[in-house]
């Protein structure tokens, strides 16, 4: 038994399934979670001392690459000042101006610890705006783990088949209604069956939960106008996009306005931040200046804040998404070609730093559907060949890639020479 799984049986009697969020636990892909020791530029290496080049990037923040050392170097001073206060400080203001001047939709912001609690105070806050209960959701798409949100989910409550969780009321669940990702018909349906009703739409713009579906550019301008014409806000979850598909996010990406933006991951540079913001009218219904209340106690934490501050800092260099664009499709491309050599059937998405790699006859994946077709038992088998060989993607079928500054030619083509290697096979 090697390091890994020893932590892994001893891990299992103290935590659920041995790990803290369900999809680590490598239900997906079968076989035990690598345990990992330390994490650098590409790699992260296990508690055995082998380097995987990693495509999950802590689940998408670390787009710089780990350890990134003016990140590193940042947070080390600022623990240097004390490691929270519970009270305004300066790098907050700094934060919160530079996420405004990257992504102008979001005239104001507040920052949370999670992107879970984002979606949540976006969508009490629509509602309370609106004074209207409903909301619309995708199938497929996750955002976070409130109770009204765990409806034909993505992520994690795809890949152990409970798109509904138990312990989540029926009546909780009543308020949101369910559409077709990629499909306004669906949309437009709802919109004329309440067309008082509805607050808000909250959607992935490039879904990253079930697998990677972007959305079609006239579906996310469609959600705008449907919104604009009932009355209700649009909401972009931007937690997994936002500095990732593009700088300013897909709403820069598809050119859309939304009305609300949740953010997270990238903005905490590894730490744990998520945030909410948009229209100022809105914003400043949140308590103190409005009624609609929502708090943290480390919410703004300084550490987390000097980091994100930091990381944003550095993506907003010139060239930087020309370059993650570059190295997603030299990634996708060269599997494709791999794959194409050896008859296999098999399939990319990739938007900006984002993609997703489908073992499947469909031409096109654009939705939860077409995901559903995909041969998740030869994923499972791609899956084990590639950690072997030292790469590590989602040890889940249902999660996006992560492409980082930090991915340079030699590890984009050791994964295409590993992968082909696997096809070859088949
Ligand atoms: N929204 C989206 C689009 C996400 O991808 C995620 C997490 N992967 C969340 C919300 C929830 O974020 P967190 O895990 O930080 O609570």
């Amino acid at each position: 038994m090697n390091k890994s799984e020893l932590l892994y049986q001893k891990a299992s009697h103290i935590m659920p399934g041995g790990v803290n969020s369900p999809v680590r636990a490598f239900n997906g892909v079968g076989g035990t979670p690598i345990f990992i020791q330390k994490a650098d530029g590409a790699y992260i290496y296990d508690v055995d001392g082998k380097a995987y080049i990693d495509y999950v990037g802590s689940w998408g923040p670390m787009i710089l690459g780990h350890n990134h050392p003016e990140i590193a170097s940042a947070v080390t001073k600022a623990i240097q000042q004390g490691l929270s206060y519970g009270a305004p400080t300066e790098i907050e203001v700094k934060l919160a101006n530079l996420v405004s001047s990257i992504i102008p939709s979001i005239e104001m912001i507040r920052m949370v610890n999670s992107g879970t609690e984002a979606t949540m105070s976006a969508i009490r806050l629509a509602r309370g705006f609106t004074k209207r209960d409903k909301i619309i959701k995708f199938e497929g798409c996750y955002h976070g783990h409130a109770d009204y949100l765990l409806v034909n989910a993505g992520s994690g409550a795809l890949t152990f088949g409970h798109p509904t969780s138990p312990g989540v009321p029926q009546d909780f669940v009543k308020h949101t209604l369910v559409c077709n990702y990629n499909d306004l018909n669906s949309v437009k349906q709802r919109f004329e069956q309440y067309p008082e009703e509805i607050a808000a739409i909250i959607v992935e713009p490039v879904a990253g939960n079930m697998n990677c579906v972007p959305a079609k550019s006239e579906f996310i301008s469609g959600l705008r106008q449907l919104c604009d014409e009932y009355g209700a806000l649009l909401i972009i979850d931007e937690v997994m996009t936002g500095f990732r598909v593009a700088l300013g996010g897909a709403q820069e990406y598809y050119d859309v306005i939304p009305d609300l933006t949740c953010l997270g991951k990238i903005i905490g540079g590894g730490m744990p931040v998520g945030a909410f913001g948009g229209r100022a009218e809105i914003m400043q219904q949140l308590a103190p200046t409005g009624p609609i209340y929502q708090a943290g106690t480390l919410s703004g934490n300084p550490i987390a804040m000097t980091a994100g501050f930091t990381a944003l800092n550095r993506l907003n260099d010139v060239g930087i998404y020309q370059q993650l664009a570059d190295s997603t499709a030299q990634l996708c491309e060269g599997l494709s070609y791999a794959a194409k050599r050896h008859n296999v059937p098999f399939v990319t998405n990739y938007v900006g730093a984002m993609f997703g790699l489908f073992f499947t006859d469909v031409e096109e994946v654009t939705s939860y559907s077409d995901v559903m077709k995909s041969n998740i038992e030869l994923f499972k088998k791609f899956y084990h060949h590639m950690l072997l060989e030292g790469v590590y993607f989602a040890p889940s079928a249902f999660e996006a890639g992560f492409m980082s500054l930090a991915h340079s030619d030699r590890e984009i083509n050791h994964t295409i020479d590993s992968a082909n290697r696997f096809f070859k096979t088949l």
